[in-house]
Parts: structure tokens; C-alpha cells; sequence
């Protein structure tokens, strides 16, 4: 996996050599040949894999991952509709497309037409194709929509997959999933009925870095991981906004934050948990927790023995940190992990007497340009995405454990599972 990192001087010597072969055994303006047969063939004609990928290599055989990045042409890319223009939709999502290459926003959905119509204008989206939440279901008349993006507070996540799916269209939805898993096997079975695909937009999942930790831990670099810190936390501001609302977030920290320690762990192991505890503490008086949750500490217990300490919190500085401890003369993690940019690697090893720490860096990418387009290539070959319908409720029937747990006062047992990425489907490719 993410091989295309390594396009290594071996390889570059061999595509050089390979364009020089075929550039000598055809005429002169052969490679404007390709391109003007190609321009004026209508879209469809040549089929994507003989076109050339990369000036230095013209030959049509694929052996090496392509050079430059090879976007596909704006008419075969998937048409997204954008519900809801909030923060995230506004500065991580709609930026995040002018880096997809398989992906594109042709309409939008929200309860402000004047925002809307901004945005619209920003992005070239054609202003016919804005709607708000009652007119939504008329996107099912609108061909240029193959999927939907659904980037409302979590309460609302229910119900939009839900009419997206009757309305025919794909499901492309933020974390958490939903409120209840109840919620979570409804949109799974709005899905399944409309034969549409669903995906939980898991970030973190479609990441190099932490791909490259997963891959450390599933083949066993430093040995067998034995225990997990993971943390993630906040202060959180404005007592008003919805995130402190029971009924539209579902809970505090830990559906919101605390679920990217849980939906790691799970990743990097590849297995799920089969016991959790839990603590949760708010601090009384605070106005900011009237409704949900400040701060959970909660521990998954997983089949092959390791344990994940885990924490969350809605009232400290924030933290965004994991590290595995393994047994053969390392520890490995990230901090900062979980942020949208500038994580980083950190690997303290022991070399003899001295314990060295190292910052391995790989190319860091614009982790939404890579989940959209995961779940593009998903439409585009009916392929089951890496992060389900089914990888979101597994959380939220862990998330409901933890606050048992914590409320019980006991472990609770979750129901075991064997073998690896159980609810996963398609491994992503890392072809940016
Ligand atoms: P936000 O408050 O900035 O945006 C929410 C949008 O929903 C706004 O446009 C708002 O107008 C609209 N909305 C519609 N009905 C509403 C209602 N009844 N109450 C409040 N807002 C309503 O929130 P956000 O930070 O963009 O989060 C949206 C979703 O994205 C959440 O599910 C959140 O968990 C998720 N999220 C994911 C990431 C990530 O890294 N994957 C990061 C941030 C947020």
C-alpha cells in the first residue's frame, strides 16, 4: 500500500529508458499523435489505461505507478452534492476537491440561499443545482449527482442518508455515524434497499502516515504490539453551539473526539475490541456540559491481548496524540496524529546502549482529497469502501459499551469477532 511513494531512481532510470525506446522507434511528433488522436477522439473512445500517464513513460504498458498525478477528466469524475455549509464543508472539504482527481461538487445544500449562492459562485457550481433541506429530495431528478457528502451535526446524519438513498444517490457521511446504533443499521438498510453505496468519511483511514504505522504494527516491525495511548481532546468554546446539544451531537467528547481513539486502535490492529471500561467525569457547574459529557477515559481490551488506554476531553488544551508500545526495542506513534495537517511520525528505538528517536517523515496529503476519491473509485467499479456503513455502527456499538461501562461501573463484553478488518472492504490505493 502508498507504493507510489517510493518512485525511486531505479524506477525513474527505467521509465527514462522506456520513453527513449518508443520515442525512437516511432516518428518524430509521435507523442502529439497520442495527444491529438486523443483530443479529438469523444471521451470513451480510448480506454483510460492506454492513455500515456506520464511524459517519460509513453509506453501504454502500467507497470510502474505513474509520475505525475493523473487526474481523470472533469466529465467521468463523480458529481458530489455538498450537504451542509459549515466549517468543515467551507475550509477542509470544498478546498479538498481542486486535490481529488477522481471527484468534483456540482451542487450544494443548505439552509442559507445567500451562502449558498457565494459558495456556488466560488467553486463554478451551476446555481440551478442549490438546494435547502425541504427541496432536498429533489436531487433525485438531478443526474449530475451520483453521491452525496453529508456534513451536518450528527443528529441530522439519520435522516439524510436515508433520503439520499431513497433519492438514489451514494452516501458519503461524516463521523459519527449517527446517535444510536439503531440509526446506524436504518441508513446501513436505506443503503442496501437503494443498492447505494455508504461510506463513513474516516480520514484518518485514508492517511500515508498512519497507513505506514498500520503496516509497522500488522508486520510486526518492533515486534508484537503489547499495550496503546491514544488521545484526543479539546477545549471547546461557545456553550451554544450544537456540539454541547445532547440531542444534535449524541453525546460530548467521545462521539465527537474521543471516537478517533476507538476508530484507530481498531484500524492499526486491524481487530476489534471485546471488552471496554470506562470513566467519564464533567465538572459540575461548568455551562458547557449541561447536556453531554466533558472528559471519558475508557480501555479496549483486544482478542490478541493488546489494550488501548484511551482518552477524550472537551475541557483541557488540546491533544491529538497516539503512541503503541511493542516489544522488540521500540515504541512508535504520532503527535501530532488525529489534526488534519502537520502530523508526525515519532519512533524511539533502542540501539544498543542509546535510545535514538527518529521523526520518519513520508509525504503528508490532503487526507479529504484521498477519502472522496476512495469512495469515487467505489462508485465508479462497484467496489465496497474501505470504511462502511458497517464500520461506523461497530463504533457507535462501542461508544454505547463505553458509557455503559463508565455508568455501570464494570467491564463490559462486546461480541468477538476473528479474523482481520471485519467490516472493511476495498484497501484504498495511494495512486495521488
Ligand atoms: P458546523 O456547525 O460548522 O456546520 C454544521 C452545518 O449544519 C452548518 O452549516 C449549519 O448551518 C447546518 N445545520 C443545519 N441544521 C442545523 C441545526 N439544526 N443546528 C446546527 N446546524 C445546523 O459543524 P462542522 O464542524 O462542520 O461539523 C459537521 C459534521 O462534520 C459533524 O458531524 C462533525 O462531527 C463532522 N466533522 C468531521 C471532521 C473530520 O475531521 N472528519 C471535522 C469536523 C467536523
Amino acid at each position: 500500500m502508498f507504493s507510489s511513494d517510493l518512485y525511486t531512481r531505479k524506477t525513474f532510470l527505467k521509465n527514462m529508458s522506456v520513453g527513449i525506446l518508443t520515442a525512437t522507434s516511432l516518428p518524430l511528433n509521435a507523442g502529439n499523435d497520442l495527444e491529438d488522436s486523443t483530443e479529438k477522439s469523444s471521451p470513451g473512445d480510448v480506454p483510460e489505461e492506454k492513455l500515456p500517464r506520464s511524459p517519460l513513460n509513453h509506453s501504454t504498458e502500467q507497470e510502474e505507478p505513474a509520475f505525475y498525478p493523473a487526474p481523470r477528466n472533469p466529465a467521468k469524475r463523480v458529481g458530489y452534492a455538498i450537504v451542509g455549509l459549515g466549517h468543515l464543508a467551507l475550509t477542509d472539504v470544498m478546498p479538498a476537491f481542486a486535490n481529488s482527481k477522481y471527484s468534483k461538487p456540482v451542487a450544494l445544500v443548505s439552509g442559507d440561499a445567500h451562502k449558498a449562492k457565494v459558495v456556488a459562485e466560488q467553486y463554478g457550481i451551476n446555481p440551478m443545482n442549490i438546494y435547502d433541506y425541504n427541496t432536498f429530495d429533489r436531487i433525485a431528478d438531478n443526474k449530475e449527482i451520483e453521491a452525496v457528502y453529508i456534513i451536518l451535526p450528527n443528529s441530522m446524519h439519520h435522516e439524510f442518508t436515508i433520503r439520499a438513498a431513497k433519492a438514489g444517490k451514494h452516501v458519503l457521511c461524516e463521523k459519527p455515524m449517527a446517535n444510536s446504533a439503531k440509526e446506524c443499521e436504518e441508513m446501513i438498510d436505506a443503503c442496501k434497499k437503494a443498492n447505494r453505496k455508504l461510506m463513513i468519511a474516516y480520514r484518518i483511514q485514508y492517511e500515508p502516515n498512519n497507513a505506514l504505522i498500520r503496516d509497522w504494527v500488522q508486520q510486526k516491525k518492533y515486534g508484537n504490539v503489547k499495550l496503546m495511548e491514544l488521545f484526543n481532546g479539546q477545549n471547546i468554546g461557545d456553550p451554544s453551539q450544537w456540539r454541547l446539544k445532547k440531542s444534535l451531537a449524541g453525546g460530548g467528547s467521545l462521539p465527537d473526539v474521543g471516537i478517533y481513539c476507538l476508530n484507530t486502535a481498531r484500524y492499526l490492529l486491524g481487530e476489534e475490541p471485546d471488552a471496554v471500561s470506562g470513566f467519564i467525569h464533567t465538572t459540575p457547574g461548568d455551562i458547557r456540559f449541561k447536556e453531554v459529557e466533558e472528559s471519558v477515559m475508557f480501555q479496549l481490551h483486544f482478542p490478541s491481548g493488546v489494550i488501548a488506554n484511551c482518552g477524550t476531553t472537551y475541557g483541557a488544551h488540546m491533544t491529538r496524540r497516539y503512541r503503541l508500545f511493542a516489544d522488540a526495542g521500540a515504541w512508535f506513534g504520532m503527535d501530532p496524529a488525529f489534526s488534519y495537517k502537520g502530523i508526525r511520525i515519532e519512533l524511539s528505538q533502542s540501539i544498543g546502549k542509546i535510545e535514538s528517536k527518529q521523526y520518519p517523515a513520508i509525504e503528508e496529503k490532503d487526507q479529504f482529497a484521498l477519502e472522496i476519491d476512495h469512495f469515487s473509485e467505489c462508485v465508479r467499479n462497484d467496489k465496497k469502501p474501505f470504511t462502511p456503513g458497517e464500520e461506523g455502527l461497530q463504533d457507535q456499538r462501542i461508544i454505547d459499551a463505553i458509557y455503559q461501562a463508565a455508568k455501570e461501573g464494570k467491564v463490559v463484553s462486546l461480541k468477538k469477532y476473528d479474523g482481520k478488518d471485519v467490516f472493511r472492504g476495498e484497501v484504498p490505493k495511494d495512486d495521488k
